[in-house]
Formats: C-alpha cells, structure tokens, sequence
C-alpha cells in the first residue's frame, strides 16, 4: 500500500471575486520529490500555504501526515519542515547557534553534526550569520526547517538568486535530504532544477493542475520531440511541415509522429538533393513542454473569452 503523506481532493481557495485554486487533486508518497511549477499567479503559494496550515481553504479535502492543515495541531507542526523564501535569523548568532535554538524547540531533534552535514555547512558552524553569502544563508534556512528532524518538507524556491556552483551544492542537499526518506514538496522556477530534482511534476495554470507525471514522461510524451536543421534559404520544404526558423536560420519541426516526419524530410532532401545541415532529433526539455503547454493554455483561454 502506498503510504500517502499529502492527500488533496478538490481543493478550492476563492479570495473574493478571485477563484485562485479551482479543485486540484494532488497525492504525495511518502519520500517522494514532488515539484510544483507554474507562471506567477497560478495558484502554487496558496495551495502549499493551505497544505502548511497557513491558509484556510474555501473548499475540498486536504490531509497532510493525516492531519487536516487547517486545524493547526502540534503533532503535525513537529513533524514539517518549512522552508520560506525569506527567513528572518538573528544575524550575531553563529551557524551552530542559530540551528540549536531550532533544534530547542523540537522534542526529538536532528544532532547538530547531521544537520551541517546534509546542508554542507560543517565549515561554517562558529561563523556569524551577517558574514554567510547568500547561498549560505539559504542553507542555513534549509537548517533551521530541518533541526526538529521533520517527515515532509516544504521547500519555496530553495535556489532563487544563486549562481550555478550554489544551485549544483543546494541540488546536492535536496538529494541528500531524498536518501534520507523525507518528502519534499518543492516550489521552484528553475524547470531545469525540477527536471534534475523531482520524482514527479505538476504543473498549475491559472488555478488547475494542467499536467503531472514524472519528468522523463512529461518530455518523452510523442508530441514533444523536435527535429531540427539547416537549410539553403530558397530550399522549399514539403508543405506538411509546420516549422519555425530562428535568427540564426535553424529550422525546427516539432513532431507528434518521429519516425513519420523522418523519413519524409529525408526522403524530400534526398530526392531534391538538398542537404539537412546539422541534423538533429531531440526531446524538449522540461522547460520547452513548459512553455509550449503555457502557450496552449492561453491560447485556449483567448479562444473562450
Ligand atoms: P507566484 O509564482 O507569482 O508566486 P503563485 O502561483 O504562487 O504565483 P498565488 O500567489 O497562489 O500564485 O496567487 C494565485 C492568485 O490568487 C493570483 O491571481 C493572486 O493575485 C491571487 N491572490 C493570492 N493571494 C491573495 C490574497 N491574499 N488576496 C487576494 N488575492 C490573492
């Protein structure tokens, strides 16, 4: 039996005239890295801030480590760990200081040794707070949601504002943090990061769960695959093809049919004997699906206003 940590069936949140999350389904395994993605103003803070008690919802079914969020209960505050975007420490405290004070108000806190160790701050624990860099700082936020040694961990845009050796050392603690057997639900903007981090994927436009999966299927799904290449600009290809050239005259086709669309570009290029310059075929990435479904679902939504 699948143990579920976060159950949600038909959550609504209505802020006045806004219907800001319009009955969304979620189930989150227990250890599972479950990203949350979507434009701004999809509906993802206030559905994580229902499920961390900190919001009450209009309507729908929420259990989190079967606690229903909303009445505030102890024994689930000790057992989460969240991660805000900006958390407020003291800044003369030290590291260690910092994390022991956290640790003091848990019944069975994480050792101080385990929480540097899986943040990667071992080096910095009689360090000030105010002298951190930024990604430090942001690693000692991930401390202080993990001193009471929670199950399930919220975790809001853990990397914003971090240069690439930062994000790689942050991705490091979230994998160290899975092995460990937490569930993570994770908030982020980097679709490159939840590609790289996260067992599955939802996606929320304008309120609505529009895809959820695991990375590889979202991406590997037939319409997603592109087929691009180079060619002599008066070349005329078949007029089946739907294609988009860029500036640097690369032209993409995008293909619900590989093997298909292969073999009749080739065909054609070898009958009218052009050459295909720089033949390649590759899956989008998560972010390409990402952008292609966002422009679909305002597509959609031009049509039916
Ligand atoms: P972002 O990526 O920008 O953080 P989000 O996906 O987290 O966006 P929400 O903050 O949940 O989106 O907002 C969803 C919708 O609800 C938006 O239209 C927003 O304007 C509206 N909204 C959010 N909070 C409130 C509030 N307290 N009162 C009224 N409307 C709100």
């Amino acid at each position: 039996m699948a143990d579920s940590v976060i159950e949600v069936q038909g959550l609504h949140k209505q802020y006045g005239e806004v219907e800001a999350v319009r009955g969304i389904d979620l189930n989150i395994e227990r250890g599972e890295v479950f990203a949350l993605l979507g434009p701004n103003g999809a509906g993802k803070t206030t559905t994580v801030e229902i499920l961390e008690g900190h919001r009450t919802r209009s309507a729908g079914q929420v259990r989190v480590l079967g606690f229903d969020p909303e009445r505030n209960e102890v024994a689930l505050k000790q057992r989460t760990g969240i991660v805000l975007q900006r958390t407020g420490l003291e800044p003369y405290l030290t590291v260690a200081e910092t994390i022991d004070m956290f640790r003091g108000y848990y019944p069975q806190p994480l050792p101080l040794d385990e929480v540097l160790e899986v943040v990667g701050l071992k080096d910095q624990r009689t360090q000030r707070v105010r002298r951190l860099s930024g990604g430090q700082q942001r690693r000692l936020d991930v401390a202080v949601g993990l001193a009471g040694d929670p199950e399930l961990l919220f975790l809001d845009e853990p990397t914003t504002g971090f240069d690439p050796t930062a994000r790689r050392g942050a991705w490091t603690m979230i994998r160290n943090l899975r092995e460990r057997g937490k569930t993570i639900l994770l908030t982020t903007h980097y679709l490159d990061e939840a590609q790289e981090l996260a067992d599955r994927v939802a996606i929320m436009m304008n309120g609505e769960i529009v895809a959820e999966d695991t990375p590889s299927q979202l991406v590997s799904a037939d319409s997603h695959t592109s087929i691009r290449f180079r060619i002599p600009e008066e070349a005329q290809l078949p007029g089946k093809f739907e294609l988009q050239t860029d500036e640097s005259g690369q032209v993409e086709i995008r293909t619900t049919n590989l093997t298909q669309d292969l073999h009749t570009l080739t065909s054609w290029a070898i009958a009218e004997e052009v050459s295909l310059t720089d033949l390649t075929v590759s899956r989008l990435s998560l972010e390409e699906v990402f952008l292609q479904l966002t422009d679909k679902f305002a597509e959609k939504r031009e049509n039916s206003s």
